[in-house]
């Protein structure tokens, strides 16, 4: 049986509900209702997709951040930068701004001076902070050296899908451009090339090699299923070495190896917004009651709700009648509500303790 058609408002995309699930007008909220809550109660973030990119335990997370502070490593007690003193310091942190990635890593650690003067940017700590995925995903991946302090800082900032337009929680490393899981496992500008394939095809020229941005993948779990891709070989952006590539016989699989999670973040300082990406636990319920009255597997419908931003979701929350009646039920979120146990857990995790 085919299932019931999408209702979707041709102004406001939010209301992307079904037609039983949708309610007759928009539920009031006004400035005095708690939006934090209203989100924390009634939408999730998935934990899970953000584990089937470039990713790693939260262990190793922490200690490869103390790598980029400089603070593992043993730092010389010269505290000059010889001929580099010579320069404004002003004139040397634009420099450094400029430097792609892997070469701030390596300055940092000449020595005390020099990790004064990178710790004093406030790009870098930002990115340090809030991008450190995306920065551990580049170093493993072979591609920290393309991409400049500036340009990370950028990546960050930048919410939306350039694809889409929709809330985009993950960057696409080789060209380090934001988009969402929809588009990275279905939108052809991110298509990769096993590097073996595209030798094997002719679509390599030699004259480019240097040019391309070839990236080297990284053992780790790139499905939602329990199985470790152990082997490491070279992947190449599609797009990068023909435009005329035929992509039937390529999978997600090989998509994943090429991006990570990244947050979107704005402010500075104190006052920044981290975001990773909400749905909605009520549209996920009916989801899946669905897939199981259609006798599918129970196993999540992983791209068949919307993913949103805090501010796009509340205006969603306003048309869809399930996240409504959760809210009500936890009476202001003070009492616990009946939810999936995907979206109790955050994701569905079959496996754990990788690296
Ligand atoms: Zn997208
Ligand atoms: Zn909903």
């Amino acid at each position: 049986m085919a299932p019931p058609p999408l209702l979707v408002d041709p102004e406001v995309e939010y209301r992307v509900i079904l037609p039983e699930d949708r309610s007759q007008q928009a539920y009031p909220i006004d400035e005095t209702q708690d939006v934090d809550a209203i989100c924390r109660v009634t939408a999730y973030h998935r934990d899970d997709f953000d584990l089937v990119v470039v990713s790693r335990s939260q262990h190793r997370t922490d200690f490869l951040r103390m790598g980029l502070m400089g603070l593992i490593l043993p730092v010389f007690w010269a505290a000059d930068l010889g001929t580099l003193e010579k320069l404004p310091v002003e004139i040397l942190m634009d420099i450094i701004r400029r430097l792609d990635f892997a070469s701030v890593v390596r300055f940092l650690r000449v020595n005390r001076r020099a990790r004064q003067v990178v710790a004093e940017l406030p790009e870098y700590s930002f990115v340090v902070t809030h991008g450190l995925d995306t920065v551990l995903g580049l170093f493993e991946v072979r591609l920290a050296s393309r991409f400049s302090l500036a340009q990370l800082d950028a990546v960050i900032r930048i919410g939306n899908c350039l694809r889409c337009g929709q809330f985009a929680g993950y960057v696409f490393l080789p060209t380090l451009e934001r988009c969402c899981l929809r588009c990275l496992d279905t939108a052809m500008d991110f298509e990769v090339l096993v590097l073996t394939d595209a030798k094997a095809e002719k679509l390599w020229n030699s004259d480019r090699n240097g040019s391309l941005p070839f990236l080297r993948t990284k053992p780790g779990y790139y499905t939602f299923h329990d199985k470790y891709a152990h082997e490491r070989g070279w992947l190449v952006p599609a797009k990068a070495v023909s435009p005329f590539i035929k992509f039937d016989r390529l999978t997600r699989f090989f998509r994943y190896m090429a991006a990570t999670a990244q947050p979107h973040v704005t402010g500075r300082g104190h006052d920044v917004l981290v975001q990773r990406g909400i749905y909605c636990k009520s549209c996920l319920a009916s989801v899946e009651k669905r897939v199981h009255a259609a006798g599918n597997s129970p196993d999540i419908p992983p791209l068949s709700c919307r993913v949103f931003s805090q501010e796009e979701y509340i205006k969603h929350f306003q048309w869809c009648r399930g996240a409504q009646a959760m809210w009500e039920a936890s009476a202001g979120g003070t009492l616990p509500v009946e939810e999936p146990k995907l979206t109790r857990q955050r994701g569905a995790f079959r496996y754990r303790d990788f690296d």
